[in-house]
């Protein structure tokens, strides 16, 4: 039987927690939907828990590192995205962090296709004139038209497992796609693609052939028809190829005046007062966005300007909001589950207690 240990979770992730109770941990679930402040994680962290259960809400850093200092083991994180924990300072204490890759990869590709469909096809625009009873006809052209997404390119900009995920999608649309990513080309991947387009294209499934190349990223943004985000959130210093305001005025501008972006990565990867230039002086035709760089998104953000409502699309950070990928306690299903494995591994020293043969823990470099 597992010693005692205790977890203070910064918010409630379900019955995975029940794994955890039933094996002997004592857990304390912070009871509100909204973030805890940050003085009790701060708190709970010094009175002495060996597991911290974090949203990426949470600010973990050398304060609650140092709190936890000689008791705490492990920072779990519901999230795959972890720019919420300082890196840095988890290997300066050497505290272990785990996050719950693969169980979102689908959930959030469906769901960034999904707001691109919404986006092109403007369903959003569409059930507003049904509601509001200003559906008065039917015209060929009249009030306003959508953009098919078939046959159309689309950039995947970061092709880990997310942005692969939406290649599969945007194929089963007849996509062309258009790739990159500085650090990780899966040439594989792109080749098994382009020969299921080819297969489908002489077996009569898709009329027309389309294709799939990886191209450096100016080449992506001048060419794509829609653009899908698709990277973590990485500051200078943090990379080589830093991701913050990666879409910044001058890369927005690159874009045609007819594309689409969408982003369901994090909300600093676009500098929002660009975006919201860029769509009130039509330099690309519509965004939707799932993340922002202040969430929830504030009220009085240029984004929230009735000026560009028809084409901007916002989510409140929404696309792994699905019942079994948020919820599952099965650890190959669920992000709860996911998260839960990851803290018993590191505090019940699974793997022989080899933190760098522990699946779910991100900073192995550390030990
Ligand atoms: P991943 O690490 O598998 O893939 C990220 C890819 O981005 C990597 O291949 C990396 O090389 C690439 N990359 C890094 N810097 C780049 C740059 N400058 N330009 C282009 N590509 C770059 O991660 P993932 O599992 O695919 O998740 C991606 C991100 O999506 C997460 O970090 C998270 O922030 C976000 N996310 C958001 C939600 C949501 O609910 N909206 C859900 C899941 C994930």
């Amino acid at each position: 039987m597992p010693e005692h240990f205790r977890v203070f979770a910064t918010c409630d992730i379900g019955e995975a927690l029940d794994v955890l109770r039933k094996r002997g941990y004592q857990v304390e679930v912070y009871p509100d939907p909204e973030a805890p402040p940050k003085a009790l994680i701060v708190e709970k962290a010094r009175s002495g828990i060996d597991g911290l259960i974090t949203t990426i809400r949470d600010q973990i850093d050398a304060e609650v590192l140092e709190a936890g200092k000689g008791r705490l083991k492990v920072v779990s994180q519901l999230a795959v995205g972890f720019d919420n924990i300082n890196r840095a300072d988890a290997n300066r204490y050497k505290i272990p962090f785990t996050h719950t890759a693969d169980v979102l990869t689908e959930a959030t590709a469906e769901f960034a296709f999904f707001m691109l469909g919404d986006l092109a096809r403007r369903l959003w625009t569409a059930e507003h004139l049904t509601r509001e009873n200003k559906w008065g006809y039917w015209h060929p052209y009249l009030p306003f038209l959508g953009d098919e997404v078939t046959g159309k390119t689309i950039a995947i900009i970061g092709t880990g497992r997310i942005g692969l995920a939406m290649i599969k999608k945007c194929a089963g649309f007849d996509m062309n796609i258009l790739c990159y990513d500085p650090a990780y080309e899966n040439h594989e991947y792109v080749k098994a693609i382009q020969e299921t387009m080819d297969l489908r294209h002489t077996r009569g499934i898709q009329k027309e052939k389309t294709w799939i190349k990886y191209v450096p990223f100016e080449e992506a943004l001048v060419q794509a028809d829609f653009v899908s985000v698709h990277v973590p959130l990485l500051r200078e210093g943090e990379s080589q190829t830093p991701t913050y305001h990666l879409f910044n005025e001058k890369n927005l501008r690159k874009m045609k005046p007819t594309a689409f972006l969408v982003n369901t990565s994090r909300g600093p990867v676009i500098d929002e007062n660009a975006l919201a230039r860029a769509l009130k002086e039509n330099w690309i035709a519509g965004a939707a966005l799932d993340v922002y760089e202040k969430e929830p998104l504030p009220a009085d953000s240029p984004l929230r300007d009735p000026a560009i409502e028809d084409r901007c699309r916002l989510l409140p950070h929404f696309a792994s909001a699905a019942k079994i990928t948020r919820l599952s306690p099965d650890p190959n299903k669920g992000m709860a589950g996911r998260c839960v494995q990851g803290l018993i591994d590191v505090l019940e020293k699974n793997y022989g207690g080899d933190v760098k043969k522990m699946p779910y823990v991100v900073n192995k470099e550390a030990f």
